[in-house]
C-alpha cells in the first residue's frame, strides 16, 4: 500500500515548521492563550443526492486530514467513483470511514484513459454523478483528468471542481518568494540539452517559477540553473505536509553545493525567484538590440536580446521600441 495519504502525518507531529517561540509556548508579547482548551468537534459529512455531473476532487498530498468536507460529501454520495489508482482512493475513504456501498471504483489513468473514458461518459449521459480523484492533490495538475473533463463538458455534462491540496501552491506559500505572479511549469525535460533550453526560456520571464522534479534529478537541475543564473534564489520543498517535510532555500549555487541534494528522498517541488533587476550596461544592450534589429522585427530582436543578456523581456522591448523610433 502506498503512503500517499498518511493518517498521522502533518506538521504538528514533526514540529518542522515551528519557530523557537512556538516551541516555548509562544512569544511573551504575542496573543494571549484562549481561556478554554480546544474541544473535539464533529465534522458533518452529507449524504444528500448529488446533482448530476463530473466532480474533480482534490485529495491530500500527504496528511490525510487535508481532505475537504465537500470532498468527503462527494465521495460519500457520488453514484460512480473513479481514480488514478483505485487502491489509493479506497485507502483514503477507509481512513475517513466512507463506505463503498456496493460501488466499484473505476480505474482511470494516463495509460487506459481512451478505453476507460466511454464508461464514465456513459454514466454522465445517464444523469449520474461521477467523482474522479488522482493519486494526490488536484486532478489535471500534472495528473490525469484533462481529457475526461473536456469530453464531459463537450458532451454537455456539468463539471464541478472541488479545490483542495496542491503541491505547487503549498510549495509557493512556503517558499518565501513573491506569490503575486507565478508560473507552474510541471516537470522539466529529463535530458540535459532540452532541460537547459526549457529553463533558459522560462527563467527569463519576470515571474516566480514552480517546477516539479524527481528527487534523483534535483542535483542535475540545480547544475543547469547554475549555468544560467547561479545567483537565482531557489527553494527545494520536499515531503510537504508529511513527517519529513523540509524547505531548503539558497542561491542555485548554494543549493548545488549542499550535500543534502545528492541524497534527497520523497517528493519535491522547486520554486525559483524571478530574475533580479540586473544592472544594465545600456550601451551594450543597445549594441545587441541594434545588431538583432538589422535582421529581425523589433519584437523578435527584443526577445533574443533579453534571452542573451538575461534581462526582463518587457524592459528590453521598451528599449527596442525607443531605438526603433529614434531611427
Ligand atoms: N496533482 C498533484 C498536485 O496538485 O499536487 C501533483 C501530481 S504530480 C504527478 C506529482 C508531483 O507533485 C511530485 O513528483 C512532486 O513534484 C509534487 N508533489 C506531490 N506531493 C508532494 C508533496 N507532498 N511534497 C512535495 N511535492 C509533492
Amino acid at each position: 500500500m502506498t503512503d500517499r495519504h498518511d493518517e498521522n502525518a502533518g506538521p504538528d507531529r514533526t514540529g518542522a515548521n515551528q519557530t523557537a517561540a512556538d516551541r516555548a509556548g509562544g512569544d511573551r508579547a504575542g496573543p494571549r492563550p484562549p481561556s478554554e482548551p480546544a474541544r473535539r468537534l464533529g465534522a458533518h459529512v452529507e449524504a444528500a443526492r448529488l446533482a448530476p455531473g463530473l466532480y474533480l476532487v482534490a485529495t491530500p498530498i500527504g496528511a490525510a486530514r487535508d481532505i475537504t468536507l465537500r470532498a468527503l460529501d462527494v465521495l460519500n454520495s457520488a453514484d460512480q467513483l473513479a481514480a488514478e489508482d483505485t487502491r489509493v482512493l479506497r485507502h483514503l475513504m477507509d481512513i475517513h470511514g466512507i463506505p463503498l456501498r456496493g460501488r466499484r471504483i473505476l480505474s482511470y489513468h494516463d495509460h487506459n484513459g481512451d478505453r476507460a473514458r466511454p464508461a464514465l461518459l456513459a454514466a454522465l449521459a445517464e444523469g449520474g454523478s461521477v467523482a474522479y480523484c488522482s493519486d494526490a492533490g488536484t486532478p489535471l495538475v500534472a495528473d490525469p483528468g484533462y481529457r475526461l473533463a473536456l469530453d464531459a463538458a463537450l458532451a454537455g455534462a456539468r463539471v464541478h471542481a472541488l479545490p483542495g491540496p496542491s503541491a505547487a501552491l503549498a510549495a509557493l506559500t512556503l517558499s518565501g518568494l513573491p506569490s503575486d505572479r507565478f508560473l507552474f511549469l510541471g516537470f522539466p525535460p529529463p535530458t540535459k540539452a532540452a532541460r537547459l533550453t526549457f529553463l533558459r526560456r522560462w527563467m527569463a520571464v519576470d515571474v516566480t517559477l514552480i517546477l516539479f522534479e524527481s528527487p534523483r534529478r534535483v542535483n542535475r537541475t540545480l547544475e543547469d540553473l547554475c549555468e544560467i543564473d547561479a545567483n537565482r534564489i531557489t527553494v527545494v520543498a520536499r515531503e510537504l505536509t508529511k513527517k519529513f517535510e523540509e524547505v531548503i532555500r539558497g542561491t542555485a549555487a548554494e543549493l548545488a553545493a549542499d550535500p543534502r541534494m545528492a541524497t534527497l528522498k520523497g517528493e519535491v517541488v522547486m520554486v525559483l525567484d524571478r530574475p533580479s533587476a540586473v544592472e544594465v550596461d545600456e550601451d551594450r544592450l543597445d549594441q545587441v538590440l541594434l545588431g538583432h534589429m538589422a535582421t529581425m522585427s523589433v519584437k523578435d530582436a527584443a526577445r533574443e536580446a533579453a534571452q542573451e543578456l538575461g534581462l526582463p523581456k518587457r524592459d528590453v522591448y521598451q528599449r527596442a521600441l525607443g531605438l526603433a523610433e529614434r531611427d
